[in-house]
């Protein structure tokens, strides 16, 4: 190995230093179930107990014994891993097997096509493309009826066989002259100068505040955190955010972004003008509960209102399942429970069992452009090893009719209901506890007035939870960590596995937290 380079840090410093500010720069050498182990200076191993579950990707915990086996049944057999454009059977049996399940949660019986991908990221950007590819080719059909509307209706007037009524010219601003056929055919202009303003405007693009679904080029302009998305906004489409329980925003929506294409036509010897509905929209992104966001269930009632929008509007919903689904809210849908029905969904994160890196798009039929298959691939999607590896992710969420999502369920519910003790304990100190099954956040007072110095300073920097996550981590041996767009509440988000007395180990470790928070003594913090 080359000395000179291996002494200097050249895989993200800046971030591991930022993290060993607050000491949670450690390196973790192996990892069961909720546990996870760093080595101790003196070489002994140290279990933590591990919240953070992988942002989300590990609902049946690290290195599950069934998923390991799977993978290593899989290498053992020497299994091709890419065998890019040639026959994918169980990319089609995991499709199918989505396909299913999806079908029992929601009721809905129309077939929902997959595209692979790597990530959860990759897996949104799919779906805005396949859902843009989709409103272009809508517009284009569109565009082309008017076209051919207008040459008949041209031919009709030429021939005599229709007049034109002094209101079209007006509605379009043309000066009507003596005679129809000398007129006609800048009415064509103006109608296809019209269209072609209206076809040319970008695509909508809605996502909700505090929203998260990415930080790709694409998908970082529908990740609300500005932080994250602004440096990038020149590369990128423009996102318009609505708050969440505002369906009075969503009307403003409509009457703002909604538009209309002329199409001159004739009826019973009169030539009318007509307007179709212009496809502005191209797609509504929507997490059922806000991961990154601060873990904030989408609420029934506004899921309804974004439903109803969709419907009004012909927008496509892009159901962000990244975070929310496989299981962590007892069902490998959030969003079904709501009454969601997304023309789109995105799956990833968990997917991959805690081993594999895969995320899946899946779009209805009604909406589905098979052509997409030819302009969207990554070398590394649906590769087999992923594929069989969720498909054992799935098998095993099924197993004993569907035992493990009543299990995230109770586990889930256990888990909130001691968060909910802590802050009943600790009004001044915590400001609410929420979420939904396994997926739940803890949010602290904004201490940005604190009278400790070092708590203040800390949430003014926007590293109040960090340093949180790091006394937790060496005074209790517990890993969790803020979420990233709100960084006053901590995450927890661990497997199917958690037991009564990792919930008693949280309970206590937080108290401890809230007491701390509460005397102002960050001199007590296990990281000063
Ligand atoms: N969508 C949601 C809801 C997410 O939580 C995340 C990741 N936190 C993403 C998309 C992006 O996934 P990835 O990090 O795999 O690109």
């Amino acid at each position: 190995m080359n000395t000179e380079y291996a002494e200097t840090e050249l895989a993200e410093p800046h971030l591991r230093r930022l993290l060993g500010t607050a000491g949670l720069d450690v390196e973790y050498v192996s990892g069961e179930g909720n546990t996870l182990h760093h080595r101790a200076g003196n070489g002994s191993l140290i279990p933590v107990l591990d919240f953070a579950g992988g942002y989300g990707s590990l609902i049946l915990g690290h290195n599950h014994p069934e998923i390991v086996a799977r993978a290593r049944e899989l290498l053992d057999a020497r299994s091709p891993v890419h065998a890019q454009f040639s026959s994918h059977p169980y990319a089609n049996r995991l499709a199918a097997e989505l396909n299913r399940i999806i079908h029992r949660e929601t009721g809905v019986e129309e077939p929902y096509y997959a595209t692979f991908a790597n990530s959860g990221a990759e897996a949104i950007e799919a779906a805005v493309k396949h859902a843009e590819l989709d409103r272009g080719a809508r517009l284009s059909a569109l565009l082309a009826e008017t076209r051919a509307s207008a040459e008949e209706t041209r031919a009709a007037v030429l021939a005599g066989r229709a007049t034109v009524a002094a209101p079209v010219h007006e509605r379009l601003g043309v000066p009507r002259p003596a005679r129809d056929e000398d007129g006609i055919d800048l009415l064509i202009a103006e109608a296809s100068r019209h269209n072609a303003e209206v076809a040319g405007r970008p695509p909508v693009l809605l996502a909700l505040q505090g929203g998260f679904h990415g930080k790709l080029m694409g998908s970082v302009q529908l990740t609300h955190n500005e932080g994250y998305r602004a440096p990038f906004a020149t590369l990128g489409v423009r996102t318009r955010f609505v708050p969440m329980d505002r369906p009075d925003v969503l009307k403003e929506v409509l009457e703002q972004e909604s538009g209309t294409l002329y199409e001159l036509r004739h009826r019973a010897g009169r030539v009318e003008l007509a307007e179709r509905e212009h496809p502005a929209y191209c797609a509504f992104l929507l997490e059922p509960v806000q991961g990154e966001g601060g873990i904030r269930p989408l609420s029934r009632k506004f899921a309804e209102d974004i439903q109803e929008f969709g419907r009004q509007a012909d927008c496509p919903l892009v159901v962000d399942e990244v975070q929310s689904g496989m299981g962590r809210t007892g069902a490998l849908l959030a969003s079904a429970a709501l009454g969601l029905r997304g023309d789109y969904y995105a799956l990833a994160k968990s997917l991959g069992g805690g081993l594999a890196k895969a995320s899946v798009m899946l779009v209805r039929e009604a909406r589905y452009r098979p052509e997409f298959e030819l302009v969207h691939s990554s070398t590394f999607a649906k590769d087999s090893f992923s594929c069989h590896i969720a498909l054992k992710v799935l098998e095993l969420l099924e197993a004993d009719g569907g035992r493990l999502y009543r299990q995230a369920a109770e586990r889930g519910e256990a888990l909130a209901a001691m968060l909910r003790r802590v802050a009943a304990a600790f009004p001044d100190v915590v400001k609410e506890v929420r979420g939904r099954g396994l997926m739940q956040g803890f949010e602290f007072h904004d201490q940005s007035g604190a009278r400790s110095p070092r708590l203040a300073e800390a949430a003014r920097s926007g590293l109040f939870g960090y340093v949180v996550a790091g006394h937790l981590l060496h005074a209790h041996a517990i890993r969790t960590f803020p979420t990233a767009s709100a960084v006053h509440t901590l995450r927890f988000e661990p497997s199917v596995l958690l037991t009564d007395d990792e919930i008693a180990r949280l309970e206590r470790a937080l108290t401890d937290v809230c007491r701390i928070v509460r005397d102002q003594a960050a001199e007590r913090l296990a990281v000063p």
